[in-house]
């Protein structure tokens, strides 16, 4: 399985071609590069979150081409879910201090973009599953699968930001936060 990260259309047009399953960041993709998403069934994780600290902390230093992407990404975001690409949650671990940020910023960014809180919270689990060809395993609360659990402080389907308020954790079974 290939994951690749590329920013350009040509990198992302070269790694889909070469058979990537994912693209982390894509961010500067254009339709074509949408429609090679699509044609090849591979999966767009777009890493708005740190993109948007990156951008913001350039343009500071007087480099305004990570915010020229950044802008160009919300409607290549939108044209992404119309042509159906699949687009799995994630973060760049390390791109920014998740003490500062938290990591679950990345929902809010999705439906500000276009996604429904439904869809976005599935980025993150049943889409983020099949990505790693896990599906059944990851992401769902079923039989057979790991009993990995959230709950956060909220509805998430009316206020996504409580995404970002993590109550309760289960892992493997185990409570580890209550
Ligand atoms: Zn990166």
């Amino acid at each position: 399985m290939l994951a690749a990260h590329a920013m350009t259309p040509d990198g992302i047009l070269y790694s889909l071609k070469a058979g990537a399953r994912s693209i982390e960041h894509g961010t500067a993709a254009n339709d074509e590069c949408l429609d090679l998403f699509v044609a090849k069934g591979a999966f767009w994780v777009p890493t708005l979150t740190v993109l948007d600290y990156v951008a913001e902390g350039r343009a500071k230093l007087g480099s305004t081409s990570y915010l020229e992407m950044f802008q160009g990404v919300k409607p290549q975001f939108r044209k992404a879910l119309q042509k159906g690409v699949k687009i799995a949650f994630g973060t760049d671990a390390g791109g920014f201090d998740w003490q500062k940020i938290p990591q679950a910023r990345e929902f809010s960014f999705y439906v500000n973009y276009g996604m429904t809180p439904m869809q976005a919270i599935q980025s993150a689990t049943t889409v983020a599953a099949d990505l790693l060809d896990k599906r059944g395993q990851l992401g769902e609360i079923s039989k057979g699968a790991f009993a990995d659990i959230i709950a956060v402080d909220g509805d998430p389907l009316q206020k996504i930001e409580v995404m970002e308020k993590v109550v309760f954790v289960m892992k493997d079974g185990k409570v580890e936060k209550q």
